[in-house]
């Protein structure tokens, strides 16, 4: 017995033609027997995906897996390009794989896709704060240092000319300003989340 590649009939072993689709290629070994038909995570597990410019190309295991993907994606609205069955068989008998194509901006915005398929290639690095954000990010610690060494020296030379007085509002208003920043920075970051 032999397994269809493309329906997964199983045909007898000397049939050259699938009975069901007319399919020339036929696995090597049929899976588990009582397993006609390859659950849905065994199919997608092994599909690998590279970009070429404005298209991605989906290497499928075979023409049964490729012809599953295409379904999914058409059903998704998503324009699958897949050779004929000739083309595929050839391709599927030299490079052990069925290349599927689809437009790299479908692949992107197609969110179940991305769960289906692993792209060979490691992702690109996670974007940082850019070299604004770092400038953003020294002034950020700038204004809070001058203010600091601002508030220490006029707390010193109150203190120095005797004004207990000013020194002592200095200290309560400069607390103030601290808690209404905390509360500020609090806020921002609760509405950020
Ligand atoms: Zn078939």
């Amino acid at each position: 017995m032999k397994k269809c590649a493309r329906c997964g009939l199983v045909n007898e072993n000397k049939a050259e033609t699938c009975t069901s689709c007319g399919f020339t290629v036929f696995e090597e070994k049929p899976p588990h027997a009582g397993r006609t038909k390859p659950g849905p995570e065994s199919a997608h597990s092994g599909v690998t995906a590279e970009r070429h410019g404005a298209m991605v190309t989906l290497k499928c295991r075979t023409p049964a897996e490729a012809c599953l993907i295409r379904e999914n994606l058409e059903s998704a609205n998503v324009i699958a390009l897949l050779p004929d069955d000739e083309e595929m068989a050839l391709q599927y008998s030299q490079k052990g794989y069925v290349e599927l194509e689809i437009p790299a901006a479908a692949y992107d915005s197609a969110g179940d896709l991305r769960s289906i398929v692993e792209f060979s290639a490691p992702p690109p690095p996670a974007p940082g704060i850019g070299t604004s954000g770092k400038l953003l990010a020294m002034l950020l610690a700038a204004v809070i240092v001058p203010g600091l060494l601002i508030f220490a020296w006029l707390l010193t030379s109150y203190r120095k000319h005797g004004e207990e007085t000013k020194a002592k509002e200095l200290k309560l208003w400069f607390l103030i300003g601290v808690g209404a920043w905390v509360l500020f920075i609090l806020a921002s970051l609760a509405f950020s989340l």
